[in-house]
C-alpha cells in the first residue's frame, strides 16, 4: 500500500462520518481524508481527483447506492469502493457488489481494525480485477490479431494457390507446345533427311566431289537436327506421362552391338577405343529394344563427347535376382559429385552458358533416368573430375509394364548414393572406381 492514502468518504450522517473518520485516525493510517454527504458532491470529486477508495453509504439522500455506483462505472471512473450498510442489509450489499462495488462493511463494525483490513482488501481486490481485467483485454488483443493474421495467411494461401494453378497452366501449355512443335518438325526434317539420302545415292547422276560433300552435310546434320527433335518429343510425351513401353523378347546383346555400331564412327572419328564386353548366359530380356538402343546411344553420345583421349567400355553383365547391368564407362572430363543429381533434370548441364564448348538439349540424361524408372531399374554413377565417368543401369530381365506419369523425381541423391527406379525406390551406393 503506498505512502498516503486519497479516502473519500460519502454519507450525510455526521455521526456515521465522524466514526469512520475516527476509526481510520486510530489505526494510524497516513492518509488525506475527504467528506461529502451526497452523491452529486462525491461524482464531482472523484471526476477530478484520484482517490484510493471511497466508502459510501448506500442510502443517500439524493440517490440510491445503487444508481451512484452505476453512475461511476458509466462514466469510467475506476476506483475501490466499499459500501456502509445498516445491519441487516447484506442482501443490497451483495446487489451492489454485483453492479460494480468493491466490498462492503456493516456500520455496526466499525472498529479501526474492521476498516483496515476492508480498506486494504477493497484495494487489493480493485488491482486484481483491473490486471485481470488488462489481461483479459491483451488476451482480447492478441486472439484478434491472431484472427487478423490467420485471415492473411489464408488469403496468401489462396494467392499461392492461384499461382500454382497458373504456374500448371503454362507448364501444360509449354509441354503441349514442345510435343506439337517436335512433331510438326519431324515432317520436314524427314523430308530432308529422306531427298539428301536420294540425292546422295547418285540415282539422279554423278554428283561432283563438292556437291556430294554439301549433300553429305545436309544429311548429317538433318539427323542430327531430327535426333534433337525426337529428345523434345520424347521429354514432353515422358513428362505428360503419355509415353508407352513397347516390350517384347529379345536379344539384348545384339541391340547393344547395333547401337555401339552406329556410334563407332564417331569414336573412331575421336581417335577413341570403344570396347564391348557382354558376359551374359542367356541374352533374351523382355523390354522395349528400341528405348534399351536410345538410352544406350544417349550414354554412348555423351561419353563419346565429353571424352577427349583414351578408351570408352560398354560392358553388359548377369546380376542376380534376374536382373541385367549396361555399364558405360568413359576417360572423359568426368563430373563433380555436386552435380550428380543436377544433371539427371531436364535441361541441366554441367556448363549452362551460352558459349558452352559441348552442344546438347540437356535433356538425354533426363529422358534416360524416365525410361530406367518406367523399365522398374536403377542408375548408379560414379565420376571424377579429369579421370572420367561411369554409368551404370540396372535392369530386371523382364519389366512389368504400367504407366505411370513421369513427374515425381526419379534420381535422388542420399549422400554420395544416386539411383532411379520404378514403383519400389531401391537403395545402393556408388562404387569407386
Ligand atoms: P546433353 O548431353 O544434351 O547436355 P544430358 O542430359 O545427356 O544432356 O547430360 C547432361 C549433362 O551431364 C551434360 O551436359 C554434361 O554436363 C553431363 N554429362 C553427361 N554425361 C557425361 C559424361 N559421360 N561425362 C561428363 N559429363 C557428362
Amino acid at each position: 500500500m503506498k505512502q498516503t492514502l486519497k479516502i473519500l468518504v460519502v454519507d450525510d450522517n455526521e455521526v456515521d462520518r465522524m466514526a469512520v473518520r475516527d476509526a481510520l485516525t486510530k489505526a494510524g493510517l497516513q492518509m488525506e481524508l475527504f467528506e461529502v454527504s451526497n452523491g452529486n458532491d462525491a461524482f464531482s470529486a472523484l471526476s477530478t481527483t484520484a482517490y484510493d477508495c471511497v466508502f459510501f453509504d448506500y442510502r443517500l439522500p439524493d440517490q440510491h447506492g445503487l444508481t451512484f455506483i452505476q453512475q461511476l462505472r458509466s462514466s469510467k471512473i475506476k476506483v475501490p469502493s466499499v459500501v456502509l450498510t445498516a445491519q441487516g442489509d447484506e442482501q443490497i450489499a451483495v446487489q451492489l457488489i454485483k453492479a460494480g462495488a468493491t466490498d462492503y462493511l456493516s456500520k455496526s463494525k466499525i472498529s479501526p481494525e474492521m476498516l483496515v483490513q476492508v480498506l486494504r482488501s477493497a484495494i487489493r481486490i480493485y488491482w486484481a480485477e483491473t490486471q485481470a481485467a488488462l489481461v483479459n483485454q491483451q488476451l482480447r488483443e492478441s486472439h484478434e490479431q491472431l484472427i487478423r493474421k490467420n485471415q492473411e495467411l489464408e488469403r496468401q494461401q489462396q494467392q499461392i494457390q492461384m499461382q500454382n494453378f497458373k504456374l500448371l497452366e503454362v507448364s501444360q501449355l509449354k509441354s503441349h507446345f514442345l510435343a506439337t512443335m517436335s512433331h510438326e518438325l519431324r515432317t520436314p526434317m524427314n523430308a530432308i533427311i529422306g531427298f539428301s539420302q536420294i540425292l546422295f545415292r547418285s540415282k539422279f547422276g554423278q554428283l561432283t566431289d563438292q556437291q556430294a560433300d554439301m549433300v553429305e552435310r545436309i544429311l548429317n546434320n538433318g539427323k542430327h537436327l531430327l535426333m534433337l527433335v525426337n529428345e523434345v518429343l520424347d521429354f514432353s510425351k515422358l513428362e505428360a506421362g503419355r509415353l508407352d513401353l513397347k516390350a517384347e523378347i529379345f536379344d539384348i546383346s545384339k541391340v547393344i552391338n547395333l547401337a555401339v555400331g552406329e556410334m563407332r564412327s564417331l569414336a573412331d572419328a575421336k581417335n577413341l577405343s570403344l570396347l564391348v564386353q557382354t558376359d551374359l548366359q542367356n541374352t533374351l530380356v523382355f523390354n522395349d529394344p528400341v528405348r534399351i538402343k536410345q538410352i544406350l546411344i544417349n550414354l554412348l553420345s555423351n561419353a563419346i563427347k565429353f571424352t577427349e583421349s583414351g578408351e570408352i567400355w560398354v560392358e553388359v553383365k548377369e546380376l542376380p535376382a534376374s536382373r541385367v547391368t549396361i555399364v558405360v564407362q568413359d576417360t572423359g572430363i568426368g563430373i563433380a559429385p555436386r552435380d550428380f543429381k543436377r544433371i539427371f533434370e531436364a535441361f541441366r548441364q554441367v556448363d549452362q552458358t551460352i558459349t558452352r564448348k559441348y552442344p546438347g538439349t540437356g535433356l538425354g540424361l533426363a529422358i534416360i533416368d524416365s525410361l530406367v524408372r518406367m523399365m522398374g531399374g536403377k542408375i548408379f554413377l560414379d565420376s571424377k573430375l579429369e579421370s572420367g565417368s561411369m554409368f551404370k543401369i540396372e535392369l530386371p530381365r523382364q519389366i512389368t509394364l504400367f504407366t505411370e506419369a513421369a513427374d515425381a523425381p526419379a534420381i535422388q541423391l542420399d549422400g554420395d548414393e544416386i539411383y532411379s527406379s520404378a514403383k519400389n525406390p531401391h537403395h545402393s551406393s556408388s562404387k569407386t572406381r
